[in-house]
């Protein structure tokens, strides 16, 4: 194109004959995009959107989608690149952009200050804190063109300590929530289920600094709070998981999962008192007879034995590496080997254990490494089944969970390794710690996940999808400036839910068949289709592709919903439309819409 147009400069093709072939192709595109749309949008209507419109595909062909990411990935929602590497489409990029305001207001709602941080990094404040050398695979590194070494980061709890050492003076200037939403990168070994489980990823991580440990529990507890109401105003059921690991003066932790049966985490949880805990981390107790491991610390480049303990779990229970850690610390360059250990082993890891984790005596050696399980500790990865430890009346149950946050309070980590201190009450303290995570990309589709289902199709939570609803005219788009008109009258919760909110199809080359199957694959919550009734009565179809977990009413403002193939229907005159969806909206998701 540029080659064209140098030519015909050269060639002394006039500038005014330029102009006016492009004036001429613009309007012919517009014309073909239709002149009665004006009060809609551009941004909103599907014929300026990058869709990937297959003609071929057939209405049944959505019954054969297996996976969210097909579903997504066939919708144009998100185009993958290569391995765990994938495009946010248009479409994509505004469920995004509704998550990424709403983690916006309830971070600022605490004080939360965002900055964005650099990507690429320098490993100096990485070797300092340990993680260079410890983090192993999963990080992205790579040269510069002087061959010094740099990283894409994971994380950033060097870069904002380092920004805080150097700004910060005086205890007076504390507490201080900084946070970011940035693209963040894992070399994951088996990048899977699109951007669940992707090599670059969105992140919201904020960093809290406090003076006194006391200050950063509470700083702790108001971000476990404005996470709650982040999940609650998201509207996907979730769980919040302890993951507190018992340590006095360790690390307090909490994840945030949705519960759904393809999650790879499973959290246990007691129905009596609430408990809940990521399988890795939860205590439970059974009374099951004791079998022995041996926990082996080995040197990973020279593969000797460092030092070696003996654990005994409950029968039939593993034993858990992330609890012997915990117990356990590893120097850097040293990993964790567990076996199931033998008399003869268990004998001689008796006799010359270092600290044993149990004991020795109360294993009753050396008749057999079989012993009682109370005095085993906890050192097992808890089941289904297991007497709840919290209220001692309950049973753990185990359910499937997509995490989606984590929290953290982290005490003097990182202040210690990157010396970060302040002077407070005439001593000097290190600076204590939180960080809090939410993957925003992985909300996305985990929420996609736990609303869709192959057989009901694409389906999304009422606050973060990308359109609250499509009109979809079938002879002409003449009425749909009537319809629009229509829905900036409905109110939910003070707030006008459809501003902005509404997508059209104007894509009038496409035939009505093609344009409702396409409603179906977009699955955006509310579809209204303006057809014959339209044209004949000023009759509207309003379609309802709502999440499962949303109670429907059997009717809204005195208008009947029937349901036909997991899809809700109601026909509604243009005039009561406003009135039907207000009350709809109102009684099936009151808390998400504002
Ligand atoms: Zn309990």
């Amino acid at each position: 194109m540029l080659q064209t147009l140098r030519q015909h400069l050269r060639h002394g093709y006039g500038r005014h004959i330029w102009s006016r072939s492009l004036t001429t192709a613009a309007a012919a595109s517009i014309t073909q995009r239709s002149s009665t749309l004006a009060e809609v949008p551009q941004s909103s209507r599907l014929s300026w959107m990058l869709l990937p419109t297959k003609k071929s595909t057939k209405r049944g062909d959505t019954c054969s989608v297996a996976t969210t990411t097909d579903m997504l990935t066939k919708a144009g929602y998100i185009h993958q690149s290569s391995a765990g590497i994938y495009t946010l489409m248009p479409l994509a990029q505004r469920a995004m952009d509704k998550i990424e305001r709403i983690i916006d207001d309830e971070m600022q709602s605490v004080g939360g200050q965002k900055l964005a941080m650099p990507t690429l990094l320098t490993p100096d404040n990485w070797i300092k804190t340990g993680r260079w050398q410890t983090t192993g695979d999963e990080l992205f590194t790579l040269h510069d063109r002087k061959q010094s070494a740099m990283l894409l980061g994971p994380t950033h709890e060097e870069e904002v300590t380092a920004i805080v050492k150097t700004m910060v003076r005086s205890f007076r200037e504390y507490p201080l929530r900084l946070y970011q939403t940035t693209r963040k990168f894992r070399d994951e070994a088996r990048p899977r289920a699109g951007l669940l489980r992707g090599r670059e990823f969105v992140m919201k991580d904020m960093y809290s600094f406090d003076v006194t440990r006391d200050q950063a529990i509470e700083t702790f507890g108001a971000l476990e709070r404005a996470y709650r109401r982040c999940f609650d105003r998201i509207g996907v059921p979730y769980a919040v998981a302890d993951a507190d690991s018992g340590n006095i003066g360790g690390s307090l932790s909490k994840e945030f999962h949705f519960v759904h049966g393809s999650g790879e985490d499973t959290v246990l949880a007691c129905q009596s008192c609430g408990y809940a805990a990521n399988e890795e981390r939860a205590r439970g107790s059974c009374s099951a007879h004791g079998a022995a491991y041996l926990a082996t610390v080995v040197d990973a480049a020279s593969g000797s034995r460092v030092a070696q303990r003996l654990v005994v779990v409950p029968a039939g229970h593993e034993p858990s590496a992330l609890k012997i850690r915990q117990a356990w610390p590893l120097e850097p360059g040293h990993r964790l080997e567990l076996a199931p250990a033998n008399v003869q082993e268990t004998q001689r890891a008796a006799a010359d254990m270092l600290e044993p984790l149990v004991d020795a005596c109360a294993l009753g050696l050396p008749e057999s490494p079989s012993v009682s399980a109370s005095v085993a500790g906890d050192w097992h990865v808890a089941q289904a089944g297991d007497s709840c430890t919290r209220c001692a009346s309950g049973v753990l149950t185990a359910q499937r969970a997509i995490e989606v946050g984590h929290i953290f309070y982290l005490g003097d980590k990182y202040s210690r390794s990157m010396d970060l201190t302040v002077l407070h009450q005439g001593a000097r303290h290190y600076v204590q710690r939180g960080c809090f995570g939410i993957g925003i990309s992985r909300v996305l589709q985990a929420a996609a996940e736990c609303c869709s289902s192959s057989d009901a199709g694409l389906r999304w939570p009422l606050a973060i999808a990308p359109f609250l609803a499509a009109i979809v005219p079938l002879a002409g788009t003449s009425h749909v400036p009537q319809v629009y008109k229509k829905l900036a009258q409905v109110v939910v919760g003070g707030k006008c839910v459809f501003e902005n909110n509404v997508a059209v199809d104007d894509r009038e080359y496409l035939s009505p068949g093609f344009r409702l199957h396409d409603a179906q694959l977009l699955g955006f919550p509310l579809t209204l289709v303006l057809g014959r009734a339209f044209a004949a009565a000023s009759e509207v179809e309003v379609q309802l592709r709502l999440p499962p977990t949303l109670s429907l009413p059997r009717a809204a403002a005195g208008i009947e919903l029937t349901c036909i193939d997991d899809e809700y229907r109601a026909h509604v005159h243009l005039d009561r439309l406003a009135e039907f969806l207000g009350c709809l909206l109102a009684d099936a998701c009151p808390q998400t819409l504002h």
